[in-house]
């Protein structure tokens, strides 16, 4: 069968690499070209090529089942598996460690050399529909037939996204970030956890990423509506945040780290679930289906599951013209409840840093449920599943009335040590005096 990728980033490659592999005729299509022969690679309409990446073990795993030249190309790249140790012996991988932009070379580099597998530069403007019908897409202004069309094109995409998502919600939180490599021979500054150093503070969240190679992202998440904190995207201003942020002062001591490129903001953030569309011979992959908030790193692991689904549909003898079909039960099923789940977590904790206290008389959200665990430890076993994406967010739910009680003895989960919102914005404000 003839197929045509819209879009070329790591779902789309995934996709036309694994379906190459199965003797069909693939073309690729993406308006971007690639690294330039310098190295450089500015990827216009994907703003979240250089921010910080976490990648869950479900990317390495899929990668190397589905894509093992590209898992191979990863991995030379220096792509770095997080194992740890397991409490009664054993080992387990935790997820990989690299940058975002590394991994999208490796799945350049392997796509170049992938039998079947073709990489077209053109601008998708439309797909090509009769009766109810994909036979292709428009690419510059000239028709591209294809059996099968994915569309692979992302969470901005244009091509023919003519209604409204099924599901939408802004996620109310702004995402700052800088990126750093350790200087020669320095050591990892203190970490929470095997990604990095997480810790929340009243009014904002700070987040650093360990990658490869001794690379880390700083990120700083504050709720969009927060002008007061919107100056962090300035350089000075991001720095001296940093150093007023324990958790974070330690890491990007100029002793320790330089900065590699400037302060990013991330662009507006949206929960979004879209259902396939009703038309045969199309279906839809990765952002093109769902996009949640990116503080839980979850976009590339939901993309590569669903393209692990896709390929195990069509092994199992699925029709290509309307896979769409089981393949949309499937998303309805598996992928929308992750939506759902980060649309009600993002509202309450953006309610909660502006002050809002806990309503117990509505249901407690899987965030709340989970955190109550540090002071409840049964709950760890329905939170571990939700953490680890193995189960759906519906799997805390049963530990909700342990929670409910830690929370009607008054507890709430404290926040790290350092500066509130309030001492941060007054951090903020006395930088930019001695700037101006
Ligand atoms: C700020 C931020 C941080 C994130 N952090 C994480 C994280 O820590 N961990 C994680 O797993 N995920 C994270 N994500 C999500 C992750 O980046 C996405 O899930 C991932 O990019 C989805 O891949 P994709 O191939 O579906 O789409 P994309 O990567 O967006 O690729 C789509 C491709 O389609 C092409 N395209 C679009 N329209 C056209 C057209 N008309 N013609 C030709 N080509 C077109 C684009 O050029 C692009 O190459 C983050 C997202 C954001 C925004």
């Amino acid at each position: 069968m003839e197929v045509v990728v819209l879009g070329a980033g790591p779902a789309g490659l995934l996709t036309g690499a694994a379906l190459a592999e199965r003797g069909h005729v693939v073309t690729a299509v993406d308006r971007d070209p690639g690294p330039a022969a310098d190295g450089t690679w500015r990827r216009r309409g994907v703003m979240q090529f250089e921010h910080a990446h976490g990648f869950r073990p479900q990317v390495a795993d899929v990668l190397a089942r589905r894509w093992p030249a590209a898992s191979a190309a990863w991995t030379d790249a220096g792509a770095e598996p997080m194992v740890v140790e397991v409490p009664g012996g054993g080992t387990v991988t935790i997820g990989s460690r690299s940058r975002r932009s590394v991994l999208e070379r490796a799945l350049r580099s392997a796509a170049a050399d992938a039998p079947g597998l073709g990489l077209r530069l053109g601008h998708v403007d439309r797909m090509l529909v009769e009766d109810g019908h994909v036979t292709g897409a428009v690419v510059d202004g000239a028709p591209l037939t294809a059996d099968l069309v994915v569309d692979a094109s992302g969470r901005s995409s244009r091509i023919d996204r003519t209604t409204d998502p099924e599901l939408e919600g802004l996620c109310g939180l702004a995402y700052v970030d800088r990126t750093y490599q350790l200087l020669p021979g320095a050591e990892p500054g203190p970490m929470s956890n095997p990604l990095g150093a997480f810790s929340g503070y009243d009014g904002y969240q700070v987040l650093l990423f360990l990658h490869e190679a001794g690379h880390f992202s700083v990120l700083f998440v504050c709720p969009t509506a927060d002008d007061a904190l919107k100056p962090l995207r300035l350089d000075a201003v991001f720095d001296a945040a940093c150093r007023a942020v324990p958790a974070l002062a330690a890491w990007t001591d100029p002793e320790r780290a330089r900065p590699t490129g400037p302060v990013m903001v991330g662009g507006a953030l949206r929960n979004v679930y879209r259902s396939q569309r009703p038309l045969a011979g199309l279906v839809s992959v990765g952002d093109a289906v769902a996009t949640t908030t990116p503080t839980r790193g979850r976009g590339i692991a939901m993309a590569f599951t669903q393209v692990d689904t896709l390929l195990r549909l069509l092994d199992e003898g699925a029709d290509p013209t309307p896979l769409a079909e089981p393949f949309g039960a499937w998303c309805d099923e598996q992928v929308r409840p992750w939506v759902e789940d980060h649309i009600a977590i993002d509202t309450d904790a953006v309610a909660r840093w502006q002050g809002a206290e806990l309503d117990l008389a509505r249901p407690l959200t899987t965030e709340r449920i989970c955190e109550a665990a540090q002071v409840e430890p049964r709950i760890n076993e329905h939170a571990g599943p939700y953490f680890a994406m193995t189960a759906l967010p519906s799997c805390p739910a049963p530990a909700e009335p342990l929670a409910r009680a830690v929370y009607e003895t008054g507890w709430r989960a404290p926040y790290a040590d350092g500066p509130g919102r309030d001492e941060l914005v007054a951090v903020i404000e006395e930088t930019r005096a001695h700037l101006a």
